[in-house]
């Protein structure tokens, strides 16, 4: 049965969600170090405290940024497993999230929000039809200058929450929660230092995503490719016969790929290759994709017919006239849940018994929950509420936080234990 999450509740959960959304936590992908930057730390510690001031079991805070804590098990006979919730303190570098200045629109009446009176910014149900959905919940948006950061500040809230529900409601049985929150997962840093053995979780689940019921355990295989071409320069005035214009090679080269296979040309489970990068000029070309595909066998296919074209390439104009690097990026965690469908099941039926409907869909990229699946920690993905990401249209609505901490109150108590 799901708990009762009353009105005292969500307020701490909406309030705990300001308070983080006003620290300033930006990651940055030219920066080497983890966290990516300093900054960073102001969250981790904020939090850090917070979980030790709730009770929460061995906190602890690694020299990374990573914190681990944990909600006891209070089951008599526990042989369920450890499993666990994680999130990223980190905001997109895409747009600025310095001083957030979040607006809490209440019983939202459908018509434009004018976020800013100074700029006009206005979140327009023209624009974003999705707002309707809405109607009477309420919502908290930016004020037009910065992104809101409800990714993932919201999934930190839910779990944050949820874990001091938990503990103030020692008749709800469970079993024991892990909690993980890491820093640079906008810059596909998140899972990289996570220690999944020291989390001691046997799956856990991302809370990350966006609209209410989602749910996700299918994402790409990805690689990308580099096509490198080599030219020749020679002054054009006494070029007849000896230049080798690497540019035109490679534009010639760009058509040799099915051009309806693009980013902008497909849809669902259909995979890509997506050129990414041209640099050129007479004597070399690179030309950079990134290669897509949810199938295994057709990721395959797809960097053996780009090897293939390079081959003939140059058979066409000479031996070493172009070659390829290809570099593994991440892989479909789907097949991580081979014989596990349970983690998933769990997960869909604790939406059930808080009358949400799942919508169960194939991610169309990677998440850290991919990364972690292949470290060993199986981890699908779900809802977290925020809409419009990375940008300073974000908003999130409360009711759709609070169905976010039912679905985590729901897994906590479901038996996990499979026979
Ligand atoms: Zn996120």
């Amino acid at each position: 049965m799901t708990p009762n999450f009353n009105a005292e509740w969500q307020e701490k959960l909406q309030t705990r969600f300001l308070n983080y959304v006003k620290i300033f936590s930006t990651s940055d992908p030219e920066s080497e170090s983890t966290p990516s930057t300093v900054r960073q730390w102001d969250i981790v510690k904020y939090i850090f405290e917070e979980l030790k001031t709730l009770g929460l079991e061995d906190v602890s805070l690694d020299e990374n940024g990573y914190i681990y804590a944990y909600v006891p098990s209070n089951l008599e006979n526990d042989d369920e497993p450890t499993i666990g919730f994680i999130s990223h303190y980190d905001t997109s570098p895409d747009f600025s999230g310095e001083n957030v200045n979040p607006q809490i629109w209440k019983n939202y009446n459908g018509e434009d929000l004018v976020l800013n009176k100074v700029t006009n910014f206005t979140l327009s149900p023209n624009k974003f039809p999705i707002l309707k959905e809405y109607l009477g919940e309420t919502l908290i948006t930016t004020d037009g200058t910065t992104l809101l950061g409800a990714d993932d500040k919201a999934g930190l809230a839910e779990i944050v929450t949820a874990a001091e529900f938990l503990l103030a409601h020692p008749e709800i049985k469970r079993s024991r929660i892990g909690i993980g929150f890491t820093p640079d997962e906008e810059i596909g840093r998140g899972a990289h230092k996570f220690d999944v053995k020291k989390f001691g979780a046997e799956w856990a689940y991302t809370m990350d995503g966006s609209e209410v019921g989602e749910l996700e355990y299918e994402n790409f295989n990805a690689a990308q490719a580099i096509v490198k071409i080599h030219g020749l320069s020679v002054h054009p005035g006494y070029a007849l016969g000896k230049m080798v214009n690497a540019s035109l090679l490679a534009a010639e080269f760009i058509q040799t790929l099915p051009t309806n296979e693009t980013p902008a040309t497909t849809k669902g489970f259909d995979g890509f290759y997506h050129l990414t990068d041209l640099k050129s000029d007479v004597s070399e070309a690179k030309i950079q994709y990134i290669i897509r595909d949810h199938d295994a066998e057709k990721f395959e296919n797809r960097k053996k017919l780009i090897t293939e074209k390079v081959k003939s390439f140059n058979e066409k104009y000479g031996e070493k006239t172009a070659e390829i690097e290809i570099k593994e990026q991440y892989r479909n965690m789907k097949q991580q849940f081979d014989g596990k469908m349970y983690i998933v099941d769990i997960a869909e039926q604790a939406m059930i018994d808080a009358e949400i409907k799942p919508k169960i869909k194939a991610i169309r990229g990677g998440t850290d929950g991919a990364q972690l699946s292949y470290m060993g920690l199986p981890c699908p993905n779900i809802f977290a509420g925020g809409l419009n990401f990375h940008g300073p249209y974000e908003f999130v609505s409360v009711e759709s936080m609070v169905k976010a901490t039912k679905v985590i109150l729901n897994i906590a108590q479901a038996k996990k234990k499979q026979k």
